[in-house]
């Protein structure tokens, strides 16, 4: 069992003061594997104050110590990959091997990313009579979500120290000890005392407490639009900027005319990779009627090829997804699909045939799929995959845009027909032929998928205040 009983508050390892121990489930054993306190009242008022004190010092610190201090961040990042992906796989049962080729690697490419734009970031300019400049905005609470813990961690961390923010970081209560392993990391980096706190905890506390702190300035959230509502009213009595990365329900417009042997496997990969964990899974497959038929085939095959195992073993397994809850509402919307006449190609409820302990779902395919079924507008979050037919363009474009989401939208076929679709989809990401972002780009949504953008020099300005100067001698 991982032991990780203790916040980091002021740049030391702190018992909780008055908090209640968790256990987290691993989810392929269904036994505990992690245990840690959930904070408290005053677990949180202690790492706030310690963030509000560190704020009069490391905001005024040089872009090249910040620099300095993200590549040393980086340097022991690199050091225990090893150990986050391990950490992962039994919290969270991702397989070690995508935990080492694309999870931790993720977190590392964000602070690598956040020095980068740092060195070369225009914190003035001169707008008419008015210097403007860009400062850090203050004491930024962060609340991040399970299925990417390190990717979303990092997101916001790592371009909030680049701003010269300080913070207090609330993992998700599913993956806290990846998080601790982060809070280890920047300890040996040597963060200042202050600068980077982290309580663990649930939602209801501390998640609540944070978001309605008086001495935080700003909320970072990554989680579910449900939850990112709450913190968004519970925000707002203190008038704290809030901004929200959530849920997704991605469309992939598979172009009239495309080579199905690629396209339907390659965007398939974003509903298989995690087990479907993806914010921007591109679930909602949309396939011209002329190719329905032979789509369908195809990607029947493909996920009925879709090994599912122990995440602790080497290969290019699949894993359980989260925790029962998790399974419990993947379960649920299976059923829902058939019950509402989606025709089930593969998959369906239960576990995989063989697998009677963990909770494993079985790579699923839904044809005859309408957009108004419940499959195709809630966010299953597992390894699912809606097939809907579209008679041309205009209907696809329709089709695409009718969710309440707008968090990334992919087009597969030939790109120059793609490069019509890009402008009109409504989403804050487009992929052609591709489904994933990169760093150096803008990511956020557009409608109920969120407000505000994390990762490159957008990332960057999302953390900061903009102050005027007028009048100042030249
Ligand atoms: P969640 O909303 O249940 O939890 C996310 C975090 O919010 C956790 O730390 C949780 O403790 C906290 N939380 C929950 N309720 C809260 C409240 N009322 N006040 C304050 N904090 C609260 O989401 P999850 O299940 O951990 O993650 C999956 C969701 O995250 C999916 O909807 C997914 O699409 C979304 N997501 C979005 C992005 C993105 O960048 N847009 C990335 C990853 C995940």
């Amino acid at each position: 069992m991982h032991s990780y009983l203790q916040h980091y508050i002021n740049g030391e390892w702190v018992d909780s003061d008055g908090g209640e121990r968790h256990e987290v489930i691993n989810p392929a054993t269904e036994e505990a594997c992690t245990e840690i306190t959930l904070g408290s009242q005053a677990d949180v008022d202690k790492a706030v104050a310690a963030a509000k004190e560190a704020f009069k010092t490391f905001s005024q610190t040089s872009v090249e110590e910040r620099v300095a201090l993200l590549e040393r961040i980086a340097d022991e990042y690199k050091k225990r990959m090893p150990d986050i992906a391990a950490v992962m796989a039994d919290e969270m049962g991702c397989p070690v091997a995508i935990g080492n080729a694309a999870q931790a690697p993720a977190g590392l490419g964000h602070i690598l990313k956040a020095a980068e734009v740092l060195k070369d970031f225009e914190f003035e300019e001169q707008v008419g009579a008015a210097r403007v400049v860009h400062e850090p905005i203050g004491v930024v609470a962060m609340i991040t979500p399970w299925n990417w813990p390190l990717n979303q961690i990092t997101a916001k961390v790592a371009p909030a120290l680049a701003a010269g923010d300080t913070m207090v970081l609330k993992p998700s209560e599913e993956t806290p000890g990846s998080a601790a392993i982060f809070a280890e990391i920047m300890d040996a980096a040597g963060v200042p005392a202050g600068v980077f706190n982290m309580v663990q905890g649930d939602g209801p506390g501390v998640g609540t407490m944070l978001t309605k702190h008086e001495d935080v300035d700003m909320v970072s959230f990554t989680g579910s639009t449900r939850a990112g509502i709450m913190i968004a009213k519970n925000a707002a009595d203190t008038v704290k900027r809030v901004h929200q990365e959530l849920g997704g329900k991605t469309p992939n417009i598979v172009l009239e005319g495309s080579d199905l042997s690629e396209a339907i496997p390659n965007g398939l990969q974003g509903v298989i990779i995690n087990s479907g964990q993806s914010c921007i899974a591109p679930t909602r497959m949309l396939v011209h009627e002329s190719q329905y038929d032979e789509a369908v085939q195809v990607a029947k095959s493909v996920m009925e090829s879709v090994p599912v195992g122990d995440p602790k073993e080497m290969g290019q397994h699949i894993g359980p997804v989260v925790n029962a809850k998790q399974y419990e509402k993947i379960q649920d919307l299976i059923q829902k699909g058939i019950d509402e006449g989606g025709k089930l190609e593969t998959g369906g409820t239960g576990r995989p045939d063989g697998v009677n302990q963990g909770f494993y779902v079985k790579p699923t395919v839904f044809s005859n799929v309408t957009n108004d079924m419940t499959i195709a507008r809630e966010e299953i979050f597992g390894p699912v995959v809606t097939l809907i037919k579209y008679k041309d363009d205009d209907e696809a474009v329709e089709i695409a845009n009718d969710t309440a989401y707008g968090l990334s939208a992919c087009v597969y076929g030939p790109p120059e027909r793609a490069k019509a679709f890009t402008g009109k989809l409504r989403a804050g990401l487009i992929g052609v032929n591709n489904w994933g972002p990169i760093p150096d780009a803008p990511f956020g949504g557009y409608k109920q998928s969120g407000n505000g953008r994390e990762m490159g020099k957008y990332g960057l300005r999302e953390f900061m205040e903009v102050k005027s100067i007028v009048g100042e001698p030249a």
